[in-house]
């Protein structure tokens, strides 16, 4: 364990110092590499944190002792038990980390965080207490049922699950911290659909509300959520992001990160069977428990499972890299707003983004190409110019010439 936190820490060192590089033509704003190579540190930081606690939980029997309190007041109940323990464990966990939290808020703003931000906290901190109760028995069941494929059938369950946990998120889940209205700008909206129609599909659900612009949902709760800023800003920014936004909802990305997340899953419960049942052969005494169906295995399982989640996030980021560059594509050959996406980008600068990030950033955070790159696409991409065939000519028809 101490040996895994120390190749975290020197890993870290060594590259969240290249967190920006100032090869690009384009300039960062003063101040913007070096705040880059900070949150790179408590991005880090937050990483190795989520590795500590359960570990420190898991070695100190601390684990063990949640769990037999669990027991003691759900009365023995096996779905109490388990339940309770998640709760406990989350609890701590949020305590624990809270410190972190608010001195890293107070680093990036220089004032603590406000009534807003404990709320929010709150929320989230609840939200994760109701998940834990509805998903956190069912591995548990599994592992009791079939000690020795239960990893799959956990895998196989998480399909159903993050499509119920997709659908529910934008109408009951994220409503909680952000109000979203249903797009009041008929002209708008008007543009919206004549674009849409191109694609061969009508009434979109359109809601406003936010920093983010995004497609949530699935089915039908699937809908596209345009920022509050974005309506504020110029005509053609905000039509090349309808038209990226299209691409996330026409071509079914939410759905493509349910097979993401499975597959992520199936590794993560597969290591959590062959590592997990290796760590307590070796360390039953130190943890209080021998098999891994006992519920105080949770922290064990939250640590296998954040270790293997960054182990794939390299490989989840390049993907969601490509899915976002694609949008980019689908966007420009539909709207035609190259320069829309270039200022956009620009804007992006212009506030503080550094134009091309280091090889840290790229590997661990980044799901979307550089602004430096989506700059560099918009400037040169136009094949409709060219009399070439677009990529996406099958999806939608091009615009009408002007
Ligand atoms: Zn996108």
């Amino acid at each position: 364990m101490r040996k895994i936190v120390f190749l975290l820490l020197a890993g870290a060192a060594i590259i969240a110092q290249s967190g920006a590089q100032s090869a690009s033509a384009l300039r960062a704003l003063p101040g913007a590499e070096a705040a880059l190579v900070q949150s790179n540190w408590f991005w880090a930081g937050g990483q190795i944190l989520s590795l500590a606690i359960p570990a420190l939980v898991l070695f100190s029997g601390l684990g063990a002792r949640l769990r037999h309190w669990a027991a003691f007041l759900a009365r023995g109940n096996w779905y109490g038990t388990i339940t309770l323990m998640a709760v406990f464990f989350l609890a701590l966990n949020a305590v624990l980390v809270l410190p972190y939290d608010v001195w890293h808020r107070y680093a990036v703003r220089s004032s603590f965080p406000g009534a807003g931000w404990w709320i929010g906290e709150g929320i989230g901190f609840l939200v994760r207490c109701v998940a834990a109760a509805l998903f956190y028995w069912l591995p548990y069941l599994l592992i009791a049922r079939s000690p020795k494929y239960w990893w799959a059938y956990a895998a196989a369950a998480s399909i159903p699950a993050t499509f119920i946990a997709l659908i529910v998120l934008p109408v009951w889940v994220d409503p909680l911290t952000t109000s979203y209205k249903p797009l009041a700008d008929q002209n708008l909206y008007t543009e919206i659909e004549s674009m849409s129609a191109r694609c061969r599909v009508a009434h979109i659900p359109v809601f406003v509300g936010g920093n983010d612009t995004t497609v949530v949902g699935l089915g039908p709760t699937s809908r596209i959520i345009l920022g509050t800023d974005l309506l504020r800003g110029p005509k053609d920014q905000l039509i090349f992001t309808v038209g990226h936004e299209l691409k996330h909802y026409l071509l079914g990305d939410n759905y493509k990160s349910i097979l993401v997340i499975f597959a992520i899953l199936l590794l993560g419960f597969y290591l959590t069977h062959v590592l997990g049942n290796a760590l307590i052969a070796r360390f039953h005494a130190r943890f209080g428990f021998s098999e891994l169906s006992d519920p105080a295995s949770l922290p064990l399982g939250i640590f296998i499972l954040t270790l293997s989640w960054l182990c794939a996030l390299p490989l989840f980021n390049a993907y969601g890299r490509h899915i976002e560059f694609e949008a980019d594509r689908f966007g420009l050959e539909l709207t035609h707003e190259n320069h829309g996406l270039a200022q956009l980008e620009l804007d992006a600068i212009s506030m503080g983004d550094v134009p091309d990030w280091g090889p840290f950033f790229r590997i661990f955070r980044a799901t979307h190409p550089t602004d430096g790159e989506r700059i560099r696409f918009a400037n040169s991409y136009r094949p409709w110019a060219r009399g070439e065939r677009p990529v996406y000519a099958d999806v939608c028809k091009q615009p009408p010439a002007q």
